[in-house]
């Protein structure tokens, strides 16, 4: 009698009753992720960065967390800015340059 009904319930239990259906979402997240990388190629990170402009900061010195959100941030860096042209955080890219008060 159990041996009898073994065989049903395998069957039921079987993992790759849908080879099919898991070989399309395969293909649906490699697509995904090519269409991904196509749209990141069109802009470098470098290039997405230095459209932002340098960050006015009053003072010799910046402490740069990278975003206002903690999570998306990195370690603080603290930033000289003595020169001229602006400074970059060696983390996140953002630029700083030294607001000078000339009034
Ligand atoms: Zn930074």
């Amino acid at each position: 009698m159990a041996t009898r009904n073994l065989p049903g319930l395998l069957k039921t239990l079987n993992p790759f009753r849908y080879p099919s259906r898991a070989r399309a979402f395969n293909s649906l997240v490699s697509e995904h992720t090519t269409k991904w990388m196509q749209d990141m190629s069109k802009k470098s990170p470098m290039e997405l960065i230095n459209e932002v402009p340098p960050i006015k900061v009053e003072g010799r010195i910046v402490a740069c967390e990278g975003a206002s959100n903690p999570a998306l941030g990195h370690p603080i860096e603290f930033i000289c800015l003595d020169l001229e042209t602006p400074a970059v955080c060696k983390y996140c890219g953002l630029r700083y340059v030294q607001d000078h008060h000339h009034h």
